[in-house]
């Protein structure tokens, strides 16, 4: 059975791109934090299905939390980063970039007592636009990122970039891109998220189920704490796709996830690249 890699991105319910505009990092703190009861609901499901992750940890809610970061390693799966700030790369400037996931990899390892070396953009922020920040993750000595959506999407996306995991061209780095299925000519996001809540299970574990046995591939698999809060207070003011995109089948994602558990097996990214052709 070909091991898949599982990743959780922790941060906040208020502190995903879509509520940016809504609630700045300057006002985070005014929110009920929730985050240490959604991410110990990811931890206890893993637990029971004796699968382990990588947890790309926000800068910002690892500072707050060092107890939780201490958790997830204790219960033996790997610390990552994803940035500090939660901005999207596209829109800072080389050294805001470099401040930011400078400052997130300090407080995670001062925390975790060990190199922090993968790397998550938010909202997969590692655009056409946006390839320098490879130079920077690799002036900061991480060595591999999980970053590219290769979908078309309002927010990310390189809609051309390899499917599976790769050598960024010109540098040391690996990638490991989130999963598509391909279907009717076109790479269909497949592998988390919204995705996850949105379609139906039958559907995913189809298009996963693909990815394994078809193509012999191993997937990048990713979800949030906070998706599996159907309590978490309701954003103000939100647009009516942040909405759907947010809110649709959040009671449904705790049981969806057990299920995948139980159907798929889980490891985290590698944290060496060696085997790797490039
Ligand atoms: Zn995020």
């Amino acid at each position: 059975m070909i091991q898949n890699y599982l990743t959780v991105d922790v941060e906040d319910y208020y502190q995903v791109s879509a509520f940016e505009p809504l609630v700045g990092m300057a006002k985070w703190d005014q929110h009920p934090s929730r985050v240490i009861r959604n991410t110990r609901t990811i931890l206890d499901a893993l637990s029971r299905h004796g699968a382990t992750a990588t947890f790309f940890v926000l800068g910002w809610t690892a500072e707050r939390n060092p107890g939780l970061v201490k958790q997830i390693m204790q219960d033996g799966h790997h610390i990552a980063c994803h940035s500090y700030g939660h901005r999207l790369i596209y829109t800072l400037s080389t050294n805001e970039f470099r401040e930011d996931a400078h400052r997130a990899k300090d407080v995670l390892e001062q925390i975790t007592g060990m190199p922090v070396i993968g790397y998550r953009a938010p909202s997969y922020s590692i655009t056409e636009q946006s390839l320098w920040a490879y130079d920077i993750l690799e002036e900061l000595s991480f060595t591999y990122s999980s970053s590219v959506f290769p979908i078309h999407h309002d927010r990310y996306g390189i809609p051309d970039a390899p499917r599976f995991r790769y050598q960024v061209p010109g540098h040391a780095m690996t990638e490991y891109p989130l999963s598509t299925c391909r279907l009717f000519g076109r790479n269909i996001p497949v592998s988390g998220g919204g995705y996850f809540r949105i379609f139906p299970y039958w559907f995913t574990k189809m298009a996963l189920s693909r990815i394994n046995k078809a193509e012999h591939q191993p997937f990048v698999f990713f979800i949030h704490p906070w998706e599996t809060d159907p309590q978490q207070p309701r954003m103000k003011g939100a647009s009516l796709l942040s909405r759907f995109r947010h809110y649709t089948n959040l009671s449904k994602t705790a049981q969806r996830f057990e299920k995948l558990l139980n159907q798929f097996q889980f490891i985290p990214i590698p944290e060496r690249q060696d085997n790797l052709v490039s």
